[in-house]
């Protein structure tokens, strides 16, 4: 840790790893700052968990698993503790909401929207506990066959620090509405709400050993769960170079995964659409949580024919955008750390040493604290196909603008990145837009909109580097499960 790291006068101790439902300190009795990135300094700590607490968790989830308390109970049983553990989250909604906007640097109203999804991911699961049914199917004479929905065992989980309440909710909802016990690695960057529902967890009444988390380093501790042969299943979310690491280490001991890893979203405007309507959406899709969100629509796909009454409009929007702190009713908040910021001011600065039109700047807010990890957002347009800025993930306010001439023009440009996560489509031509709709190649396609709110309910995740496996909505419970087949011969 860097001991010149300025530091806040009230740092909160850290609580520990969360295994079998008690606080446990890091078995190397280590610990990790935590930063508060709109202030630039360090505000609380966390145990600095490692392989050894890994293990310790796992087995924990074992434990419940197979012998524990966690395994008797029913499908009903299980919902309602996952909706008593929503309510809890909304029962404490202003301390998590403080918490998660310190921690990320979130704008207030951000971090209640992130709060209030992250209750309403355990409402839902809560209430699809007991609505999987399995089936029965057909064979010959004589045989009396099911398909039965069962949990996988351990399920481990590793999540990144842009919305890690609802990741939280997200990730752990369908594994635990399908009987899975629980490992959860979340982001040292932040995690601070993480800790605080796993105690919540508890207090709802789930049994030892069905929730534990362990903060740590990701080489460390997130290493070591995605390597721990006592998982059966691992989801994650973050970076596709982690994906990979993930996925090889799942191989290893034979079980599946869930990546999301991110992506490089189109938002497509043909020259039909009603622009009143798409501009507030369009800025609102890149600059949310400062850029950082895996299905930002990072990529403005203008066709030729709208771009000179468009543009002006979002550069009108894009230039009154302010960053600032969370109390402060900012546009957008700061990076999540200075090594982040560094990295999206570079692909800033590389685009204008480039040559890359900016179109529209905003700005920081007088009263932003001067240590905070502020990027004002940047518009840049025309920006090149084969520019950087068209193809890879900044993971910042940074929208790109390109033209395009029709629909399969369109198309090629949308679909022509390593990406594939999400598609906005701009236009009042309804059949056109099942066409676009049907040929992205993306998990989730908005046509006159974009992102949907959270979209609890709508299954989400990737093709192509954004990643494989769908969480959200009623697919994630059968991500987290698997189908038995029992065969009776009952003459
Ligand atoms: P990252 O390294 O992929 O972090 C995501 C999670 O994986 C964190 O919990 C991290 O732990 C953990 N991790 C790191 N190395 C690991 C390893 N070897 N084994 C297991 N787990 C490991 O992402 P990042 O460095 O924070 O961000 C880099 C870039 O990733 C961003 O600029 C963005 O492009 C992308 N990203 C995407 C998403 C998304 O929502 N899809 C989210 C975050 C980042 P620690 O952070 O605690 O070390
Ligand atoms: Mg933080």
């Amino acid at each position: 840790m860097n001991q010149d790291q300025p530091r806040a006068t009230d740092v909160l101790p850290a609580k520990g790893c969360f295994i079998d439902n008690k606080w446990v300190p890091a078995i190397s009795g280590q610990t990790l700052p935590v930063m508060a990135p709109a202030e630039g300094i360090v505000f609380a700590e966390i145990a600095a968990g490692g392989r050894e607490d890994i293990a310790r968790a796992v087995a924990a989830a074992r434990t419940a698993f197979e012998t524990g308390a966690w395994s008797r109970l029913s499908a009903t049983e299980r919902g309602r503790l996952l909706s008593r553990l929503g309510q809890l989250i909304e029962a404490h909604f202003d301390e998590l909401v403080a918490l998660e906007a310190r921690d990320c640097g979130k704008p207030l109203a951000t971090a209640r929207a992130d709060v209030t999804a992250t209750a309403r991911y355990f409402e839902y699961y809560g209430g699809a506990a007991d609505k999987v049914h399995g089936e029965q199917i057909p064979f010959m004479n004589g045989y009396y066959v099911t398909g039965e929905r069962e949990p996988l065992g351990v399920t481990g989980h590793v999540i990144p620090w842009n919305y890690p309440a609802q990741m939280t909710g997200r990730t752990l909802g369908p594994a635990l509405a399908m009987g899975n016990a629980t490992v959860l690695k979340p982001a040292e960057d932040a995690c601070l709400a993480v800790l605080r529902i796993a105690e919540l967890a508890a207090e709802a009444g789930f049994p030892e050993g069905a929730v534990n988390v362990v903060p740590g380093l990701g080489h460390e501790a997130g290493a070591a769960l995605s390597e721990h042969p006592g998982i059966d299943f691992i989801s994650f979310t973050g970076s596709p170079q982690v994906g990979t690491m993930i996925q090889t280490a799942a191989a290893q001991n034979h079980i599946g995964c869930v990546l999301e890893l991110g992506g490089k979203s189109p938002q497509i405007v043909f020259d039909d659409a009603d622009f009143e309507k798409a501009v507030p959406v369009i800025v609102a899709a890149i600059v949310q949580n400062a850029g950082q969100t895996c299905s930002a629509g990072a990529r403005l796909l203008v066709q030729r024919s709208a771009w000179d009454s468009l543009i002006p409009m979002v550069v009108e929007r894009f230039a009154k955008l302010r960053a600032g702190k969370p109390d402060d009713a900012p546009d957008l908040g700061p990076i999540i750390s200075a090594k982040q910021r560094e990295r999206v001011a570079g692909y800033i600065a590389a685009a204008k040493v480039a040559g890359v039109p900016v179109l529209a700047e905003g700005a920081v807010q007088e009263q932003a604290p001067e240590g905070g990890f502020f990027v004002p957002p940047v518009l840049f347009g025309p920006v090149p196909r084969d520019a950087e800025l068209a193809c890879e993930e900044v993971f910042g306010p940074v929208l790109s603008a390109l033209i395009f001439e029709d629909e399969a023009d369109a198309l090629a440009l949308a679909n022509g990145t390593e990406y594939g996560l999400i598609a906005g489509v701009w236009t009042n031509d309804n059949a056109r837009a099942l066409r676009v709709a049907r040929r992205l190649r993306v998990g989730q396609v908005y046509v006159n909109a974009y992102g949907a709110g959270g979209g609890v309910e709508l299954p989400f995740g990737g093709v192509k580097k954004s990643g494989h496996g769908r969480e959200k909505g009623f697919e994630a419970l059968y991500e987290f499960s698997a189908l038995k087949t029992v065969v009776i011969k009952h003459d």
